[in-house]
């Protein structure tokens, strides 16, 4: 007998990010959540604050702003002002590196207004200053009530963690591999310092954890691993993933394969966006990996055939991607008037082969006729050839039954 088995989630805690109404809670067996970082100059708060609202709107529901300088440190409450002015109630983080210790001291208005803050326990200062600088950190989000994620990289692991360990590892009588001893030392860094800010205060519930690297395999072993042995909620992303398809794949490659093993409270996708390259793929590529899973809806699906030779006109196509922008265009007024529209189908197949068949699968199906039929599309409603359209206007047509299929099916 084959069974689809529902996906079961690893246990970890509950960390609430954001403030009274607003909040996202990660973990604790929480619907995954999708988020994303901005890649404006912080201090820049304006736009700042503009690609975060872009962000948001397209589903991020937490985002992620450098505060690299203190010009950045200074931008930060009034990018808070402004999203509060443009009802944009999305939680902020923080990402630090190098001098977070002094940034959050010096500008207490910056550390209030920011929801989480990231710490890479790899650049918090030089080998003398590291624990001094970690705790002054840890000691900023006691007092502000913010939680942290603890965000190991390979790019930049705690190169002295890493020396001790390579030393132990010499003088074993079967030294570990050095891939292996790479996850280890991602894997100690992260937990370690987990571990630390508990003895520092930190309640445990405010403590979230990655350990990045930028190659799938490499990703997949390393969660594996420290999901066994960590009850903290997990970040998940391919770290420098890359640029168009490459990054989108490789991302999803490493993500489906953790996240149908229950691993990953919150999700990322990194991609490398091309020169005035639209910010918000990311999001839609984060939010179509969890959709295809079945793990969350987000907004109706499209199931669109390849086409071939069968249909060599271009209408097919076009009916598709016009139907896709369409539902994805609707989905901010849908999703507050509309219950469960997210997880309508709409199929929009190219002929007669698998058109029918598909279409009476989806909630709202259409087949254009291929090469050689007759002129006419059936559509299907529930399973139901309702009607034919012809003609020139097949498009405003179609696009008219979606809109009152949803205003009857969906209505709260
Ligand atoms: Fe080709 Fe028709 Fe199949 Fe689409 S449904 S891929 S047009 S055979």
């Amino acid at each position: 007998m084959i069974v689809n088995k529902p996906l079961v989630r690893k246990h970890t805690h509950e960390v609430i990010v954001g403030w009274n109404g607003h909040e996202v809670k990660v973990g604790g067996g929480n619907p995954v959540v999708v988020q994303s970082m901005t890649n404006t100059d912080t201090a820049d708060a304006l736009n700042t604050a503009l690609q975060v609202k872009a962000l948001y709107l397209a589903g991020s529901e937490v985002v992620r702003i450098t505060v690299n300088n203190e010009e950045a440190a200074k931008a930060v409450p009034y990018i808070r002002e402004q999203l509060d002015k443009m009802r944009i109630p999305v939680p902020l983080v923080g990402d630090f590196h190098y001098n977070g210790h002094l940034l959050l001291q010096k500008f207490p208005d910056c550390a209030r207004s920011l929801s989480k803050y990231r710490i890479n326990p790899g650049n918090v200062g030089s080998a003398r200053s590291r624990d001094d600088n970690y705790a002054s950190m840890i000691e900023m989000a006691i007092q502000h009530d913010k939680p942290v994620r603890i965000g190991v990289n390979w790019g930049s692991l705690d190169q002295s963690l890493l020396a001790r360990m390579m030393d132990e590892n010499a003088q074993l009588a079967d030294p570990l591999p050095p891939e292996q001893l790479m996850y280890q030392a991602l894997i100690e860094s992260a937990l370690s310092s987990a571990y630390k800010a508990i003895e520092l205060g930190l309640p445990e519930n405010k403590i979230l954890l990655s350990c990045k690297v930028s190659q799938v395999q490499d990703l997949i072993a390393v969660y594996r691993e420290l999901s066994k042995r960590s009850p903290f909620p997990l970040h998940l992303g391919l770290t420098e993933a890359g640029m168009g398809s490459k990054g989108i794949v490789a991302s999803t490659a490493a993500l489906a394969v953790l996240l149908q093993e229950g691993i990953g409270d919150t999700i990322r996708i990194s991609l490398t966006p091309e020169p005035n390259g639209d910010r918000t793929k990311e999001v839609i590529v984060a939010q179509e990996i969890l959709q295809s899973m079945g793990l969350r809806a987000f907004t109706p699906q499209v199931i669109a055939c390849p086409g071939c030779g069968r249909t060599t006109s271009t209408v097919f196509q076009e009916l598709a991607q016009q139907i896709q922008n369409y539902l994805r265009d609707q989905m901010p007024v849908w999703k507050n008037q509309f219950s469960g529209v997210e997880e309508m189908k709409v199929a929009v197949m190219g002929c007669v082969v698998n058109g029918p068949g598909e279409s009476k699968h989806a909630d709202i199906g259409i087949s254009l006729p291929g090469t050689g039929e007759a002129p006419s599309a059936p559509v299907f409603l529930d399973g139901k050839r309702v009607t034919t359209l012809k003609g020139e206007r097949i498009a405003e047509e179609f696009q008219a039954i979606v809109q009152r299929y949803v205003e009857q099916r969906y209505v709260k």
